[in-house]
């Protein structure tokens, strides 16, 4: 069976944003399995595996657009050091999530502290970069009628709870 529309894909993957440093990867022995057709991955990587069969390996570079979305510039904003909570450990890099009025889950990367000011930024980390992909297809497999309406893949224990 090769990648399609409601198959489990199993991938192994290394990912490296240019200078072949790898900065994420699949654990060795245990592929990520995403459901394709579902933009479970980024849009570039999951083009580029549709009709691939088990056992292919290539390599593929993913720009922005189809990668992680370009840096948005708005998307980085200043607040008071009383927006956080007292004792939260604030120190550039460090990585919250907050929740909007939406009540999404929102990550956000501080950037900068001055001056009781704290600079954060809402930037998906990889957002900008072009995503350089190694990667083999594992294996392939039908869906589950469970796993398309949740769409995502599930494992192979299948304990998750929604
Ligand atoms: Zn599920």
């Amino acid at each position: 069976m090769n990648v399609a529309k409601h198959t489990v894909v199993g991938l192994a993957y290394a990912l490296h944003l240019g200078d072949g440093k790898v900065v994420d990867s699949s654990d060795a022995g245990e592929p990520l399995r995403y459901l394709h057709g579902g933009g479970q991955i980024v849009p570039g990587l999951e083009k580029a595996l549709e009709g691939r069969a088990p056992g292919a390996s290539f390599q593929i570079a993913v720009s922005p657009d189809d990668g992680y979305g370009v840096r948005d510039e708005q998307a980085v904003r200043v607040v008071p050091r009383e927006a956080f909570p007292p004792d939260a450990p604030l120190e550039v890099g460090a990585e919250f999530t907050v929740v909007d009025e939406a009540q999404r889950q929102v990550p956000l990367r501080i950037q900068k502290i001055e001056d009781g000011l704290v600079t954060v930024d809402f930037n998906h980390p990889l957002a900008g970069e072009t995503l350089h992909f190694d990667v083999t297809v594992v294996d392939v497999r039908a869906a589950t009628d469970e796993e398309i309406a949740h769409g995502h893949a599930h494992g192979d224990d299948d304990a998750h709870v929604h």
